[in-house]
């Protein structure tokens, strides 16, 4: 199926009431993405609610052939590779279908990437690709280029990698997105684009980048050089954006229905950007929470580091000691066990960081 609009809907950030996913808003942004062409959705078994909001959303009101949908497996949550395996069968029960599109081992990495071979579970894809109950096979990657070489290499069934590439990470030694792009064009392989707005820091960059771009472009938004970026790229199946709500479906769909690529023009600002931002003391957290779950004293690292953010990246320090005082658990708390560390698709060196947060908003 061709994929007109080369914007997939990230089913990871959906609209909230309270602590559930709004379904109601959820409808009107799947029908919104439709209607403009769009037909590629992406959830995933550890996406709290979300297999079961894109069931209501979509696949109960749309024919199935008309949109494709991914979902994936963790094995980095199953202890046993029998419960790695029954994920899938799970997640075709939640999202109401029978099959899915593309069907991805999730957050592929230097320390679980044994894990899935372990459980076998490169098999297991075969076998249900066989049976019919997923149609093409796919890995999410979060490493350096030398591991996703060998794993492409040593998996020549793989059809798709999808990928962490933003502007911010293209040339960043711990993300490697350049590299990895490269080695996925390499192997002639389809590539999803992830992260394209950096869980979404690059909707609301530091200060001087967002000057850069309003001055350049006062009418598009940050995130609209950020999707453009990634879409401009050759060989993308799609850009993911993990849209919350209307307004934010509303604004990708504003630049991405007519899609043009960046111009030279728009290259140079980026390039300004990109230097801005390599000197931005913020931390890369894009709030995916996979490190959450490992914390032992349930310190809420992802919100701990937009508190600290707001202060290193535009000075609100007022504000960012106000919510940093609301969290239910605070930096001083780690133990430095760094469990969260091992689950971190940026590499954030977290339990230093949660020194420097009490350094910041604990020692005054
Ligand atoms: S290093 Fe600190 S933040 Fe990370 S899991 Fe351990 S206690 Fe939690
Ligand atoms: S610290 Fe890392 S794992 Fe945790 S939310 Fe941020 S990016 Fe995700």
């Amino acid at each position: 199926m061709d994929n007109g609009l080369k914007l997939g809907f990230g089913m990871m950030r959906l609209p909230k009431r309270g602590v559930t996913i709004d379904v109601e808003h959820t409808k009107r942004m799947v029908d919104a993405f439709i209607a403009a062409g769009g037909n590629y959705f992406d959830t995933a078994y550890v996406y709290l609610g979300s297999e079961v909001a894109t069931r209501k959303a979509l696949v109960e009101r749309y024919p199935r052939e008309s949109y494709m949908l991914a979902s994936k497996l963790n094995a980095g949550i199953a202890p046993t590779e029998n419960m790695a395996k029954a994920q899938l069968k799970k997640s075709l029960e939640r999202a109401g279908t029978d099959y899915f599109d593309y069907y991805l081992l999730h957050c592929v990495l230097e320390n679980n990437y044994k894990k899935y071979e372990n459980f076998h579970l490169w098999d297991f894809l075969n076998e249900q690709k066989a049976k019919g109950v997923i149609k093409h096979i796919a890995f999410s990657y979060h490493s350096g280029p030398t591991l996703l070489d060998e794993l492409l290499t040593k998996h020549p069934e793989v059809e798709m990698v999808q990928l962490q590439i933003n502007y911010a990470d293209w040339e960043n030694p711990d993300v490697t997105a350049r590299a990895n792009y490269e080695v996925a064009r390499k192997h002639g392989k389809q590539i999803v684009i992830m992260e394209p707005v950096k869980g979404g820091k690059l909707a609301n960059p530091p200060e001087d980048v967002k000057n850069l771009l309003k001055a350049h472009r006062p009418d598009m938004s940050c995130a609209s050089w950020a999707i453009r970026f990634a879409a401009s790229l050759d060989g993308v199946l799609n850009v993911l954006s993990g849209m919350s709500n209307m307004d934010q479906m509303t604004d990708n769909l504003s630049y991405m229905r007519d899609f043009t690529p960046l111009d030279d023009g728009e290259r140079k600002v980026i390039y300004e950007a990109q230097r801005l931002l390599k000197n931005s003391a913020t931390i890369p957290c894009t709030a995916c929470r996979y490190c959450v779950e490992e914390c032992p004293k349930h310190i809420p690292i992802p919100d701990l580091f937009a508190a600290m953010n707001l202060q290193l990246g535009s000075g609100q320090t007022a504000q960012a000691a106000e919510q940093y005082g609301k969290l239910p658990h605070h930096a001083s708390e780690c133990l430095a066990c760094k469990r969260c560390e091992a689950q971190c698709p940026q590499h954030i060196k977290i339990s230093e960081l949660m020194k420097r947060g009490v350094e910041m908003f604990e020692q005054k």
